[in-house]
């Protein structure tokens, strides 16, 4: 049932103990850098002065900015152990760099190997991973886990539905590692050939890398058949394999044994407590050639510190509710892309993808939301669209306290792309 049981289900001051020392090793290694080297010592901060996981407060924060600035100045190690390297997609401007030691590809391969374990995947299960290979890390990083844990493991990549389709039925897959907004799509390309994908072995899909509601994962476990389990990374902590979720599907396991976890309110910095959101800030406690101390991820979730039905020891994170940077300020209203989300994957005519642009007309914020029609529903009467049109601007704006304008449109006819996709537009000028 686990992984590594010991470390999974490890007492709660065992497990401080555990960190504690990570993390006063993680400084001294992260001052070898040059980048890590000045900023500790502006701060007058060693692992010395460290006596208690909370005086981690006394280093300074990591942001994405120093990354892009200095990212090579915080190696710990010559260029000669570094064996790989993978970048952020750079959804959010320039993308970051990460180095890895062989050591660190090991442990990060461990790691993603125990978040597929957890959910049940073993050795003899034929794991398809529709995730792309190249800098991204979703698609190398599920990759080395898949074959850690000993499942045969397609690297079938990203994209490409056809052919996706003809890799599940050939090789009967059992596990998929699938972008949800990719998930939706696919149900397309089935419904061309005339096949279900329930008939299909499939019995476990792991979905992540973008923001995505409760109603759009039991809309993919429905249509599938499966159970699908929220993954949550990114690059700038290995990449997948930080926090997962187990068979509870009620939040995520942060692998505390190899991260360190805060929560903090995004403005003043402070810690939150739990059940409350506010922005992840994580420390690497294991890795070797460039570990982070105290990044700020613009992440925003909650953590429960309840004990899980699964045994496992480590806190749960809620749904990633956004980027702090992904918040969307309409007609003076606080509007995370993840409400729109919910609202509309819960209606049955709505289809697999949906747009939402912000313009700015006659000094006004104007919310103009795109959805995709399923193809039953779209061949219906003008009077129905109509209702249906109403329906949707009714929920969007019961949700939203914003009243969007709906346009339904025809299925497949939004713009794609094969990795995450992106949902929201804001034309406004800046
Ligand atoms: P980029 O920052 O360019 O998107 P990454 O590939 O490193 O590059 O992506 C990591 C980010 O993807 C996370 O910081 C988070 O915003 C998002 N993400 C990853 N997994 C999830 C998830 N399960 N739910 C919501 N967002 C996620
Ligand atoms: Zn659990």
């Amino acid at each position: 049932m686990y992984w590594d049981a010991s470390i999974e289900t490890i007492k709660p001051a065992d497990l401080q103990v555990l960190q504690l020392r990570r993390l006063k090793e993680t400084i001294s290694r992260a001052a070898l850098s040059p980048f890590y080297g000045q900023r500790l010592a502006q701060a007058g901060v060693s692992a010395a002065q460290i006596n208690r996981l909370d005086d981690i407060r006394r280093i300074p924060f990591t942001t994405k900015d120093d990354l892009r600035a200095r990212g090579r100045e915080m190696l710990t190690v010559p260029l000669t152990e570094i064996v790989r390297l993978h970048a952020s997609s750079g959804t959010t401007g320039q993308a970051t760099v990460i180095y890895y030691t062989r050591g660190d590809i090991k442990a990060w391969a461990d790691l993603v190997a125990r978040s597929m374990y957890m959910t049940g995947v073993r050795p003899g299960d034929v794991f398809q991973n529709m995730m792309g290979y190249g800098l991204f890390t979703g698609g190398l990083g599920f990759h080395y886990g898949g074959e850690r844990l000993g499942a045969l493991t397609i690297p079938a990549g990203a994209g490409n539905s056809t052919r996706q389709l003809q890799l599940l039925q050939q090789f009967g897959s059992t596990v998929v590692h699938i972008i949800p907004s990719f998930a939706l799509y696919l149900l397309n390309t089935f419904a061309k050939h005339g096949l279900d994908p329930r008939d299909l072995p499939l019995r476990i899909a792991f979905i992540g890398a973008e923001p995505h509601s409760e109603e759009m994962r039991r809309r993919i476990e429905a249509a599938y058949g499966l159970k699908a389990y929220n993954s949550y990374g990114l690059s700038e902590m290995n990449g997948p394999g930080v926090a997962f979720e187990c068979p509870e599907q009620n939040g995520l396991h942060v692998w505390e044994d190899s991260f360190l976890l805060e929560v903090v309110q995004p403005q003043t910095l402070e810690p939150v407590g739990p059940g409350e959101v506010g922005e992840l800030v994580f420390t690497n406690l294991t890795r070797q050639g460039m570990p982070l101390l105290r990044y700020r991820t613009r992440d925003l979730a909650s953590f429960d510190d309840r004990p899980c039905a699964c045994g496992r020891s480590f806190r749960r994170l809620s749904r990633i509710q956004g980027r702090s940077d992904d918040m969307l300020i309409v007609k003076g209203v606080n509007i995370f892309p993840l409400q729109i989300d919910q609202v509309l994957m819960a209606m049955p005519e709505v289809g697999s993808h949906y747009l939402v642009e912000v313009s700015r007309e006659d000094f006004s914020d104007l919310m103009h939301v795109k959805v995709e029609v399923q193809a039953n529903f779209f061949q219906e009467d003008l009077k129905y669209l109509t209702r249906l049109q109403k329906r949707i601007t009714e929920a969007l704006k019961n949700e939203l306290l914003v009243t969007p304008r709906v346009e339904l449109v025809e299925p497949n006819i939004l713009p794609r792309s094969e990795g995450k996709t992106q949902r929201v537009v804001d034309k406004r000028p800046k």
